[in-house]
């Protein structure tokens, strides 16, 4: 069954180019390397070896591509745009079968689950194409509030932001990607697109897709590779908005890098060439290195560099060159630190999550039950808004629990590919040690474990494990308040709505958060209070391209889906006319 690592067959090494196929009448658009050298030998979640990490000039060749292509995306009708959606949500459906099972490979997620993303993937090239369509009707909307009996007429027009660098991670390769390219292309951005390098598969599959209906070359471009590659892709020049989903920590970094380079650049032109010149590169330097996880940690790292180097008294330093030093870590402080990556960029975060699940004693117990195994299990457990923290009212904690437990004891854990399966392995070694580590630290802390915590017997290869609950866990566990990213539930009684709603807010992240209920009001009550971008009732993890989907707090910044999503992508211009046959009259002008 636990057939981890098993040879399914080589990739050939395939370097593609985004062809020249564009629609008669475009503008002939720069070449783009889809970089990719690609020897899979092993899948299952795959890993060894991942496609060659795409190097600065492959970044430099994408971003120059996009912004090629731009001008004659951004020029053509929101229609127009559209008829590629169309045929590209019409080329997924086709290739559904074979999409899902390469997902299914590279991820390890069971297949009825990766079918059911390319439902969603096509759906939401769908429901841009409309959107796009929309757009048209909305161009030069008039403004018709204007204060009355003025001399102007105003509307508005809506503008594509410019090049994106979408930047995506491994648990929803395929639709994560989708998420950020289909609002991207409708509202007219060109795209380099960057998959993570723990699942590049299909991402890289879509390429061909992106092909098969003659999408203009440059239009969407795609590299391989990790941190490096994100990195430099996140601070390069050419880029208007960064769209990124992923960890807290690189949404730190993507916000912060910016500080960086400014210091740099400030540096380079105070001192060409001098020692203290060498010396501020090398503060550059080694801040970039430290990969702090905490923005707080940076800035405390800064200061210390700041006043060892005001007190090298080689150094000379004047006032205004201690502003200057302490200049670029301002945007740390702010709010306006959405804007920190090099330059002024657009930036949409969806990051981490710790989202809780409330069960009051009036809801349906059954019901329950299985949504609050579906919110934390399904997607192996490894999905941004799991509701992982489980709050049950006391009067129904024993019952529940014993219901819970033997439900969960009968999921199936195995072959992803496999009938019946319902949970497949950890998506790799680093992740599975991880959470096992997760576990083994909460029963030190005095955690019990209600169900899993290990791998199954009939699996003893390969990363799997039982999915895990975990009762006796206090608000101070490490398992109730960090991000495990893994089928791990942790489970806590309480006795008022009061304290409910105070457990469940007291986090740093506000993703998600799901109530079960058999009162209206008191749902009610509950949705009202809670600190976090979407609230389940009765359920857990329904998601829809229709509606703005990301969180408050550290869950992120900004909204993916949705209106909201799309307009993410789009500048809005103001357009003001002068009306009427009166001259301003302010400088009382001479007549001719
Ligand atoms: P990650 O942050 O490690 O990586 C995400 C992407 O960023 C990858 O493509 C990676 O190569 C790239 N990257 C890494 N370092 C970078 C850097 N310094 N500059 C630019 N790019 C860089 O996250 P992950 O492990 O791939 O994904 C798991 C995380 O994603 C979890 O925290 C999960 O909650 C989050 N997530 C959030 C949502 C959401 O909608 N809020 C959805 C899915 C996943």
């Amino acid at each position: 069954m636990c057939k981890q690592h098993a040879h399914l067959g080589r990739g050939e090494a395939h370097r593609t180019k985004t062809q020249s196929r564009s629609p008669a009448g475009s503008p002939k658009q720069a070449t783009t390397t889809l970089h990719a050298h690609l020897h899979i030998p092993i899948l299952f979640p795959h890993h060894s070896p991942t496609p060659q990490p795409a190097t600065e000039s492959h970044v430099n060749q994408a971003v120059e591509a996009a912004r090629g292509a731009f001008p004659y995306w951004s020029s053509l009708s929101g229609a127009e745009r559209a008829k590629y959606l169309d045929a590209i949500a019409e080329a997924v459906k086709r290739r559904k079968p074979e999409l899902a099972e390469l997902e299914s490979r590279d991820n390890g997620k069971p297949l009825p689950e990766a079918l059911w993303d390319l439902d969603d993937v096509s759906g939401t090239y769908t429901y841009y194409a409309g959107l796009a369509r929309e757009l048209d009707g909305k161009q030069y909307e008039p403004v018709t509030d204007l204060p009355p009996g003025g001399d102007y007429t105003a509307s508005l027009r809506y503008e594509a932001v410019g090049v994106v660098a979408a930047i995506v991670p491994w648990n929803y390769p395929l639709l994560m990607a989708t998420w950020k390219l289909a609002p991207a292309l409708a509202a007219g951005c060109t795209v380099v697109l960057k998959p993570s390098e723990v699942t590049p598969l299909t991402a890289l599959a879509l390429a061909r897709v992106f092909e098969e209906v003659g999408l203009p070359a440059g239009v969407v471009n795609i590299l391989t590779g990790g941190p490096e590659s994100g990195a430099v892709l996140s601070n390069h020049d050419g880029i208007d908005k960064i769209t990124f989903t992923g960890s807290v920590p690189t949404g730190i970094k993507i916000m912060t890098a910016g500080t960086f380079f400014l210091l740099a650049e400030w540096a380079r032109e105070w001192g060409e060439g001098k020692k203290r010149f060498v010396c501020a590169r090398a503060v550059c330097f080694l801040l970039a290195c430290l990969e702090w996880e905490r923005v707080e940690g940076g800035i405390h790292a800064m200061f210390c560099f700041y006043w060892l180097l005001y007190r090298s008294s080689s150094l000379a330093f004047s006032n205004t060159h201690l502003i200057a030093l302490f200049l670029p870590s301002l945007p740390s402080f702010l709010p306006l630190n959405k804007t920190a990556a090099k330059g002024i960029k657009n930036v949409t975060l969806e990051l981490g999550g710790k989202s809780p699940a409330i069960v009051f004693d009036s809801c349906d117990l059954v019901r329950a039950v299985e949504w609050v195994m579906f919110g934390c299990f399904w997607t192996n457990g490894q999905i941004c808004s799991a509701t992982s923290r489980l709050l049950i009212q006391e009067s129904i904690y024993e019952q529940f629990i014993a219901k819970l437990v033997e439900e969960t004891n009968k999921i199936q854990v195995g072959n992803p590919l496999a009938e019946g399966v319902k949970m497949g392995p950890v998506v790799n070694k680093s992740q599975y040690d991880k959470v096992l580590g997760f576990v083994d630290r909460a029963k030190a802390e005095g955690a019990t474990v209600a169900a899993g915590g290990e791998r199954p017997t009939d699996c003893p290869r390969g990363y799997f494990m039982r999915p895990t609950i975990l009762t006796g866990v206090k608000p101070s566990f490490e398992v109730w308040r960090n991000e495990i990213f893994g089928p791990v539930l942790s489970v806590m009684p309480f006795s008022t709505e009061e304290e409910a709603i105070w457990l469940a807010n007291d986090s740093e992240f506000g993703l998600a958060g799901a109530v079960f209920s058999g009162e209206e009001a008191q749902l009610n009550r509950v949705t009202e209070q809670l600190r976090v971008g979407c609230v389940w009732r009765n359920c857990s993890q329904p998601c829809f391209s229709q509606l703005p989907w990301g969180g408050m707090k550290r869950s992120g910044l900004g909204r993916d889906l949705g209106r909201e999503g799309f307009k993410s992508y789009l500048e809005t211009k103001q357009i003001v006319t002068h009306v009427t046959a009166n001259p301003l009259g302010w400088y009382n002008i001479a007549k001719l």
